[in-house]
């Protein structure tokens, strides 16, 4: 049989319903499902998706049997309102709007009172017994029409409308009478015909044909191509068309449209809240031609209003919408944003869809419905977005200020703050001592530069991807950044950083945005006004049901006792990344990690290792006594060596007087550690095989601490040590031994008993292809995303954003990949190597420490391929919680309810 694309609803016969949602768009979904449910729906029908990715799939034709089913349709419809098309006696009158799968602003705008010509608005007239109504009506359409459809520029309808106005003495639209509509309406209509070379269609088939296409067209147009983009939504959807018997809000003061929410959409409180206008059609409200007033009595006297509410100044229509909401809300059972029209006296329900809402009332409605007997946890789970969390982990601005933007870039790590603009990370550090906030700018980001970073409130870089340096240090530090900001150039020299023509001086007050809005992470000039979020309550309970279904474990990545407790605190089961070179870094240090490296025989090297040995041994007591007996993974050393080294000629020299060596053996060890391609370099567990007294030094300081502790609190540590970079069994070994021997020296000397696994990194492909056998030598893997991602790609992620953003706008890739895995390719070799590895081992413990462990959509693919915990930096760690709770429900969603 041949597909069917017309369904009907309304009138007394409804042939679709909600759950047919893929098949006739939301807003189609939701008619024919209200008017199932015995509710005030005009009669229509909705043209199917399908019919619309027909119509694509054959270069812009309609689908066979398409027309018939129409014209039947139309048929039905004349049937069911008593009115028909052209008619002048009684005319049918019909809007026209675009409904996809996921509501889309940027798609077509509405159509209204499509079927009016010269004949049918002369009846119209008689029949309302209102000739200006039935004109202004008749404009409006052509005006729509002529935009919308025809894709004419509205400016002349609006200048033939504004110099009528002018000539007449009318003030506003209320102002122009009949006469005037006729006079304008002639007008408009000879635009039509000038612009576009053909007189406007008067045949209200030939009108319905054209808006069905535009609705069609507005599928691929460029917002709707953004649109879809931002939020992942596939082209493949396709949209449908809603074909409804007009009903009019503009027929005198007993008539009204509106809009509302049957909860705050903003805090999430229980009141019915929204906006309406007396004698007027829906698209004045959205206009704001007309101010809108409050619907119920209590909004209307908590703004002060004077004018009456729509519960004062229709009482029994309020009452009536009153009891559609409540119906709507517990049929639904989330909250609804509907859309009314009230027809002199008559209520017509027009949209009802899932309201969208802050995160803030996203917890408090998911929470009240659960304590309403509403919804269960586990909906309750479902109904809140983990990314919008994002919202309340961190200060965010308000959404009501206006803002000034500087520059845009990408939004590398969420929140908001505000600084003083610095370039220099000492100085960074200098005046954070000193009780100033400042935001750092810098071009990139080194592992140099991480005092400063700590100490500034926000990171601005204008080069760097999402997991470039700067991108994975501010999330790890729970800092906001916006980098790869492109437009931005800065000029040290001068104190100053310049963008988009503008110049702002060091010291300058900046706001920064690394949640971004609408894609972009931006900088804004000044203060912008802030709000920050309660973390009790309703998100405690929210996280509370969300901890009882994941299956996924959530561990952090952090190397500092400072983002060790926050990232407890947000419910961390563990470290699953303790990046152990950040340890390095410190002031403190340093020079004892250069001494080390300059070292020519390994007896020097020894010698070093053996100042850094307490240091770093301080580190791990610190987090040994904050993680109890949770697991720690604790990473040996893994970047390359030339990143501790100083560059510049003069760094060289200040370096060498310190550290009181020859200023050319050092420039000359500089230049020998220089590589072309670091990150595939002398770096990872290929340093110890080299100097296998590095990763002794570090295991030895890490049993040390472990034995201390254990001792002093009682509790045994659970060490988990992590060999980076690996690319076989047998290099693995290697290390290993290493790291067992200096196990056993430390541990026997303390005469304590301390159980550990010593496992790897799977971060580049070779490691994946040959987990089998790398898994006999390893405990545990966890998958470094990040390098795995850059080495299957081969694309560096220091350097990928002048290009991927193109690649996904063209649609290579689908979203960028160092931000949500590449289940593809990287996705495979996660899927071989956690395969082969527990062929071999099957009580191989499997998790994720590439920053894609704080994103929804990976976390999702990390429970599909059986992995036992994701890792992320800590202020995702209750995103990770909650995306975790959703693959969890995803995978089997009937058995939990
Ligand atoms: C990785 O490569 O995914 C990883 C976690 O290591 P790093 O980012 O430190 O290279
Ligand atoms: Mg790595």
């Amino acid at each position: 049989m041949a597909e069917r694309f017309v369904y009907g609803f309304g009138g007394g016969r409804t042939d679709g319903d909600a759950a047919m949602r893929d098949l006739l768009g939301g807003k189609g979904a939701n008619l024919a499902e209200m008017a199932k449910l015995g509710l005030p729906v005009p009669p229509g029908f909705t043209i199917t998706t399908a019919a619309c990715n027909a119509y694509y799939a054959s270069g812009r034709v309609w689908p066979e049997g398409l027309e018939a089913e129409v014209a039947q349709a139309i048929a039905d419809l004349e049937a069911k309102t008593g009115k028909r098309f052209g008619d002048p006696a009684n005319p049918l009158l019909v809007s026209v709007r675009s409904g996809a799968r996921a509501s889309m602003p940027g798609m077509m705008d509405t159509v209204l009172n499509l079927g009016l010509n010269d004949d049918t608005a002369a009846g119209l007239a008689v029949k309302a017994g209102d000739e200006r109504f039935a004109y202004d009506s008749y404009r409006r359409f052509i005006q729509m029409y002529s935009h919308v459809v025809l894709e004419l520029d509205h400016s002349a309808f609006e200048a033939i409308l504004e110099t009528y106005k002018d000539e007449n003495d009318c003030r506003s639209d209320t102002d122009v009478d009949a006469a005037g509509w006729k006079h304008i309406i002639a007008a408009y209509k000879k635009e039509v015909e000038k612009a576009s070379g053909r007189p406007f269609p008067a045949d209200p088939k030939e009108q319905l044909w054209g808006a069905v296409a535009a609705v069609f067209r507005s599928w691929m147009n460029p917002r709707a191509n953004v649109y879809r983009k931002l939020h992942n939504i596939p082209e493949a959807w396709g949209t449908a068309v809603n074909v409804q018997a007009m009903v009019f809000g503009n027929m005198g003061e007993t008539s009204a449209t509106g809009v509302a929410f049957t909860r705050d959409p903003s805090t999430g409180a229980k009141r019915f809240y929204g906006e309406f206008l007396i004698n007027a059609q829906g698209e004045d409200v959205v206009a704001g031609i007309r101010t809108p007033r409050p619907i119920t009595k209590a909004a209307r006297e908590e703004m002060g209003d004077k004018q009456l509410s729509m519960e004062e100044a229709m009482p029994e229509v309020f009452a009536q919408l009153t009891d559609v909401y409540r119906r709507l809300e517990a049929h639904y059972r989330d909250m609804q944003d509907i859309e009314f029209t009230v027809e002199q006296g008559v209520l017509y329900m027009l949209q009802t869809r899932n309201g969208k809402r802050t995160a803030k009332a996203s917890l408090k409605i998911a929470v009240d419905m659960v304590d309403e007997g509403l919804i269960t946890p586990q909906e309750a789970v479902l109904r809140v977005d983990p990314s919008s969390l994002d919202q309340l982990l961190h200060p965010t601005i308000s959404p009501s200020f206006k803002r000034d933007v500087i520059v845009q870039g990408l939004p590398a790590s969420p929140g908001a703050a505000i600084g003083k603009v610095v370039f220099d990370p000492d100085e960074a550090a200098d005046l954070a001592q000193r009780g100033e906030a400042v935001i750092l700018v810098r071009t990139e980001t080194s592992p140099e530069d991480i005092h400063g970073m700590h100490a500034a409130r926000a990171i601005v870089t204008s080069r760097g991807g999402m997991t470039s340096h700067a991108a994975v240090v501010a999330r790890g530090m729970g800092r906001p950044c916006v980098c790869g900001a492109t437009d931005l150039r800065i000029d040290e020299a001068q104190g100053q950083f310049i963008a988009n023509g503008r110049v702002i001086r060091r010291g300058d007050i900046i706001t920064v945005d690394g949640s971004g809005q609408k894609g972009w992470g931006q900088v804004l000039a000044g203060a912008a006004e802030m709000v920050r979020h309660e973390l009790t309550g309703d998100f405690a309970r929210v996280m509370e049901w969300a901890d009882s279904i994941r299956k996924l474990g959530v561990r952090t990545n952090a190397e500092t006792p400072d983002d060790v407790r926050v990232a407890l605190e947000f419910g961390a089961e563990g470290i699953g990344l303790c990046r152990t070179e950040h340890m390095f870094f410190n002031a403190g240090r340093i020079a004892a990690v250069r001494e080390m490296i300059l070292a020519e025989t390994a007896a020097e090297r020894v010698r070093a290792l053996s100042k850094i040995l307490p240091f770093q041994r301080e580190d791990f007591v610190e987090i040994f006594r904050l993680l109890g007996d949770r697991p720690g993974t604790i990473r040996l050393l893994d970047p390359p060596l030339h990143e501790f080294l100083p560059h510049s000629p003069e760094e060289c020299a200040t370096v060498a007087a310190s550290l009181n060596v020859d200023p050319k053996a050092l420039q000359a060890r500089v230049k020998e550690l220089m590589e072309v391609n670091p990150m595939l370099g002398f770096r990872g567990c290929r340093l110890a095989i080299a100097y296998p007294e590095i990763y002794a030094m570090q295991a030895r300081a890490i049993f040390e601490a472990a034995a201390q502790v254990a001792k002093e609190t009682g509790v045994t540590p659970n060490p988990e040590i992590m060999i980076p970079f690996v690319i076989g069994r047998k290099e693995l070994a290697a290390v290993r031994a290493i790291v067992e021997e200096a196990a056993r020296e430390a541990l026997a000397a303390a005469g304590v008993e301390i159980p550990y696994l010593i496992g790897t990194m799977i971060e580049l492909p070779r490691a994946a292809l040959r987990a089998a056998e790398i898994a006999e030598e390893a405990s545990f893997f966890s998958f470094g995303t990040n390098d795995l991602t850059q080495t299957t790609l081969g694309v560096s992620r220091d350097d990928a954003a002048k290009f991927l953003g193109l690649y996904v706008d063209r649609g290579l890739l689908d979203r960028d990949p160092f931000v949500s895995i590449d289940a593809d390719g990287v996705g495979e070799l996660v899927q071989i190597a956690a395969e082969r590895g527990r062929s071999a081992r099957p009580d191989l413990k499997l998790g994720i420490c590439g920053e894609h462990g704080g994103d929804p959509d990976s976390i999702a693919l990390c429970m599909r391929l059986g992995l036992d915990y994701v890792s992320c930096s800590p202020f995702r760690v209750p995103i990770a919680r909650l995306a975790a709770a959703h693959a969890a429900l995803s995978e089997k969603p009937q058995s939990r309810a």
